[in-house]
């Protein structure tokens, strides 16, 4: 036997950015999504490290969908040697044709700006990609349609579903010769304006899912729909001023003039002139109109992609006529980028903002740091082109704008899973919302649910599922019971295996009369083991970093998530900032060594262990 088939988190763990997972089987190396970390600059230097894989002994990419923090990387592997097929969607195919010339022009621009303002780490500053690596990376794209199985060789098999979030997006399963994984990508809400809904893949034995919105339920509007934004057209018309749209080009440019549209025909805004101002926004919305298929069938092309009110700015000369202010009667303007972080809208903003008159309405998630996170949050002036302007104009959120499906949709797709997944990796969210998801996942749908680490590994098996949790009625760990005693002890046995020290740890908590655990029991149980294992370190003359791996007794079944969370947090916080990636791993009760010392007050024996390896 080969080495074991595997899983590797390289990215969007403890993020929503930088989706990359590694499937290795046999001599393949897969990566699924090649996605750019963005935002914080913790996040963004990783762009730069070194791949931890050669780019050059990938095999292949799969992409779930084209914004960039899914396939903006896949320029620097192609700059860095790879040259396999990438898998995707023919809309993902367009999409990314668009999102990544742009992002080969604008990592080219930023260079160049940084060399001019001698501010870059390296001399002469570099792009992460040029336009050429763009070019070389486009012709790479491989279509699959949707629900079609494609032999990728090696007894390995891709299908793609649709996820219902942008146009091309696809959950993927994986086949391998011994298991299946499959990977949610960003799911849509149960609703999508203008694209068709998500599908219901077939269940996988290890599913990835994303958790962008795991800890949040978006609220339903109070009112009806889109109201806020009724509204302040309208007094925004009545009071003869202009309306600025800053919206992300792919997808959420559409879903604006559908929601407008509809605004208009139902009578609720008066019919003013609407300029899409973004030539990345007009390049997606000419996908979008060629994208039968994709749309909802209930939508007509009429509804948002061919409104007679709508003119799309084509030249810079019509942008810049339209950002002087030489339409002067009361106008709506949708434009590119969604953050206001920079493009086009930076010029209209400069010119609106300082009119009382105008309104500026925020269609999304606006991150720290940028222009639209400052005005949300009441910013009296703004600074442009090294110049101040004032903030008159009204500024409104319509939360309503959102395509990530909330924490009840994601429980829903997880649960029309069939057959259940053995185990669920919670991934793409910030740390909390990961954490929140898991811990739901696991005590609405009885699933085993894990929040892996950057850099973690894990194994995969061919063990068949076990009973499917969520059709059964569950209540404790039944042999460990009612029946047995309530119990408190902690196992801890050592030993040494070649070079590395083994260190096994095992609690067994206090159990209420029904067998449930007492709550936050094992959290105590597990610190004063760590404990008794750094008393035990410093007596041999080690710390907690020597112990090449540690094993948790934790049984693949109720409350492994949570454990193995706990497990990794109380060691992580041990180790301070040497923290290192801690991996998780199955390890068969034979591969206890022999003259283990054992240091509990009472030994437990487990059928399995999980190896927690620190590396
Ligand atoms: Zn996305």
């Amino acid at each position: 036997m080969g080495t074991p088939e595997s899983l590797t988190f390289l990215g969007a763990v403890g993020t929503v950015t930088g989706s990359k997972t590694l499937v290795t089987v046999g001599d393949r190396r897969i990566l699924v999504d090649a996605g750019m970390f963005q935002g914080e600059k913790q996040w963004r230097r990783r762009n730069w490290d070194p791949f931890p894989v050669p780019p050059a002994e990938l095999s292949d990419v799969v992409l779930t969908h084209a914004h960039m923090d899914h396939c903006g990387f896949l320029p620097a592997l192609v700059r860095g040697g790879f040259s396999g097929p990438v898998w995707c969607t023919e809309g993902t195919k367009q999409l990314a044709t668009i999102v990544l010339r742009d992002a080969g022009f604008l990592a080219e621009r930023e260079a160049q700006d940084a060399a001019e303002g001698g501010w870059s780490r390296h001399d002469p500053p570099l792009p992460i990609y040029t336009a050429e690596d763009v070019e070389r990376s486009l012709p790479l794209l491989t279509e699959v349609r949707y629900d079609a199985d494609a032999d990728l060789g090696d007894g390995l098999g891709l299908r793609f579903t649709r996820a219902g979030h942008i146009l091309g997006s696809a959950s993927v399963t994986l086949t391998t010769p011994s298991t299946s994984v499959l990977f949610s990508g960003d799911l849509g809400r149960h609703d999508h304006p203008v694209l068709r809904p998500r599908d219901t893949p077939s269940g996988a034995a290890y599913v990835l899912v994303e958790s962008t919105y795991g800890d949040r339920e978006h609220p339903e509007p109070v009112n009806l729909p889109h109201e806020d934004l009724a509204d302040v057209i309208r007094r925004t018309v009545a009071r003869d001023g202009s309306v600025l749209v800053p919206a992300f080009a792919i997808d959420r440019t559409e879903v604006v003039l559908r929601v407008l549209a509809q605004l208009r025909q139902d009578g609720r805004i008066p019919t003013v002139p609407i300029y899409v101002n973004s030539p990345m926004a007009s390049a997606a919305l000419e996908v979008y109109r060629r994208a039968h298929d994709e749309l909802r069938p209930d939508l007509d092309l009429d509804d948002f992609a061919r409104l007679d009110n709508v003119h799309e700015v084509r030249s810079a000369e019509e942008s810049m006529a339209l950002t002087q202010g030489r339409h002067r009667a009361p106008h709506i303007v949708v434009t590119s980028s969604g953050m206001a972080s920079g493009g086009r809208v930076l010029h209209h903003l400069e010119r609106m903002l300082p009119d009382p008159r105008n309104s500026v309405v925020l269609t999304g998630f606006q991150g720290a740091g940028t222009r639209g996170r400052a005005l949300l949050e009441g910013a009296t002036q703004l600074k442009f082109h090294g110049a101040y302007v004032p903030v008159r104009a009204e500024i409104v959120h319509d939360r309503e704008f959102s395509v990530h499906a909330d924490a009840s949709d994601l429980l829903d797709w997880l649960r029309d899973l069939r057959p259940a997944p053995r185990t669920v990796f919670v991934v793409h969210g910030e740390p909390d919302s990961a954490q929140a998801l898991a811990a739901r996942i696991h005590g609405e749908l009885g699933l085993v649910a894990a929040v892996p680490a950057y850099g973690e590994k894990v194994v995969l098996t061919a063990a068949p599922p076990p009973a499917d949790p969520r059709e059964a009625n569950r209540g404790g760990i039944p042999e460990r019971g009612a029946s047995r005693p309530v119990a408190t002890a902690a196992a801890v046995s050592a030993g040494t295996s070649g070079a590395a020290t083994l260190v096994f740890l095992g609690v067994q908590e206090p159990r209420d009369g029904s067998g449930r655990a007492v709550a936050g029991s094992f959290e105590a149980q597990a610190a004063a083991v760590l404990d008794r294992i750094g008393s035990l370190a410093q007596a041999t003359g080690g710390d907690l970093t020597s112990l090449v791996r540690l094993g948790a007794y934790l049984r693949d079944g109720e409350g492994y998530a949570v454990r193995l969370a706990i497990w990794h947090r109380l060691i992580a916080a041990r180790l301070g900032d040497a923290a290192p990636a801690l991996t998780v791993s199955p390890v068969s009760h034979e591969e206890l060594p022999t003259g283990v010392e054992v240091l509990a007050d009472a030994v437990v024996r487990p059928r399995a262990w999980t190896a927690i390896s620190i590396g």
